[in-house]
């Protein structure tokens, strides 16, 4: 086995990082940590620490970590047939018993499965297919896509571009023209006080409509959402607002995209956020929980509305020109398989909705008081702490005195516990994996309280 300072410095010296600051980390400011196994909520790293996982690595491994019967579907997958293509009718049986999987957990109106391998990679294929659909249906001036601000789609060109987070456009030239934001429906920080969560979710839709309006109905192809704003803060929607902005997008003949990487396969203790706020989407992207993180594997589920459109498009134009090598990859959808049967066997989802709640009800007791705590939020798996500077006044902290941060270095410290300071904002992120037990939920909630006592 390598010693650690060797390692350590290959790393330096060989390994690009995604999302690090390059320079501190190259001056060993920001300390790289080798992991080494996992079991259960807890990861181990080679200096001998045991962390609870309170994030779920990247809020992806939803089944908890360790699990024996997804890693044997890999292996014995491996053994037979690590790989074949997906191209003109190919298949396997795990990628064919996957896709019936998968229809059968998702909203009835849904018709097929493409298969990706990241979230990103996933948006970008259904940013295709919107386009393909309204060049097929003779509408080619009705391409852009609108999202949120604080909304996450990913990192490549075009879901860097609808990813409505400053960091992610930085020095990279995006957005790209198809792209325009709107409002994002992030009640604790509305402008006008006086508005209630039904008068926000009003005022959203107002926002959209106007925007549609200064662009042009006919210009605008989608809508994309996360049904939960994650790595824009963990924002659960205010009351009425998905009925709300489905209605202005059904006036105007745009369809919706449910950005379900988050969300889908139980997160928010519903198969689909979709399932859980009434969201009729034209297409779900969906990634990180289908495999629980066991190997990459993502896809895009089409409706039927536009498969009959897609199809046409091929008789018309001959095979769809779009497809990753590693499509429908064997030993992800065998990893996909074994996580859905371990997903119902073990009522893990339930437990997601249960055991969330707990988490969510427990952390806002336990910080109710706190005079620079504004807000503690969330759904199912998915809990936030946000801090403020003054409450009554609801006056933010500076962005540079990263209260979120270090709330989170001392909690990773301190307690071994590993929470995420979300990308803007003072915002701790807690989406644990569904198996986390009420006990643990305890532990968390009670770290988290000693960390914001102790640093502010
Ligand atoms: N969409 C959402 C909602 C996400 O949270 C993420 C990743 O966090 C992505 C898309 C991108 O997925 P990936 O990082 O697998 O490309």
């Amino acid at each position: 086995m390598l010693k650690n300072d060797q390692l350590d410095a290959w790393d330096r010296d060989a390994f690009f990082h995604p999302s690090t600051h390059l320079a501190q980390h190259a001056r060993g400011e920001s300390p790289t940590r080798i992991v080494e196994r996992a079991q259960g909520v807890y990861i181990e790293d080679r200096d001998g620490n045991r962390l609870l996982d309170a994030f779920a690595g990247l809020y992806c491994v939803n089944a908890g970590y360790g699990r024996q019967e997804i890693a044997d579907a890999i292996s014995a997958q491996a053994r037979e047939l690590a790989y074949y293509h997906s191209y003109v009718g190919h298949g396997t049986e795990a990628s064919i018993t996957l896709a019936r999987m998968i229809l059968d957990r998702a909203p009835g109106h849904m018709s097929k499965v493409y298969f990706g391998l990241g979230g990103s990679d996933a948006n970008e294929t259904n940013i295709k297919l919107v386009w393909y659909y309204n060049n097929i249906l003779g509408r080619p001036e009705k391409k852009k896509v609108i999202s949120r601000w604080r909304g996450y789609h990913g990192s490549g060109l075009m879901t860097g571009s609808l990813t409505g987070l400053e960091l992610f456009h930085k020095k990279f030239d995006l957005p790209l023209e198809q792209v325009v934001h709107t409002t994002a429906p992030y009640f604790y920080r509305r402008n006008d006080l006086e508005q209630s969560e039904a008068e926000f979710a009003a005022h959203c839709a107002e926002d959209l409509e106007a925007l549609i309006a200064r662009e042009g109905a006919d210009t605008i192809a989608a809508f994309i959402g996360e049904p939960v704003l994650g790595t824009g803060g963990i924002v659960p929607p205010p009351e009425g607002y998905w009925r709300a902005i489905q209605a202005v997008l059904k006036k105007h003949d745009i369809l919706l995209i449910a950005d379900e990487v988050v969300t889908g396969f139980g997160r928010l203790g519903s198969m689909f956020g979709s399932d859980h706020y009434g969201i009729e989407p034209d297409l779900i992207t969906i990634a990180k929980g289908l495999t629980s993180a066991y190997a990459p594997l993502s896809g895009s589920i089409v409706s039927e509305k536009m498969w009959e459109v897609l199809e046409k498009g091929t008789d018309e134009n001959g095979p769809i020109g779009h497809g990753w090598t590693y499509s429908a990859h064997p030993i992800g959808a065998a990893a996909g398989v074994a996580n859905l049967r371990l997903l119902d066997a073990l009522g893990l989802v339930a437990n997601a909705g249960e055991t969330g709640a707990y988490l969510n009800r427990a952390m806002a007791d336990a910080l109710a008081d706190h005079p620079h705590v504004g807000d503690v939020r969330g759904e199912g798996m998915l809990c936030a702490v946000e801090f403020v500077k003054d409450r009554d006044s609801r006056t933010f902290f500076d962005p540079a005195d990263k209260i979120g941060a270090r709330v989170a270095a001392s909690l990773l410290e301190q307690d071994k516990v590993i929470a995420r300071a979300m990308p803007q904002g003072d915002i701790l992120g807690f989406a644990p994996p569904f198996c986390l037990s009420r006990q643990e939920a305890d532990t968390v909630v009670a770290a988290t309280a000693r960390a914001v006592r102790m640093i502010l």
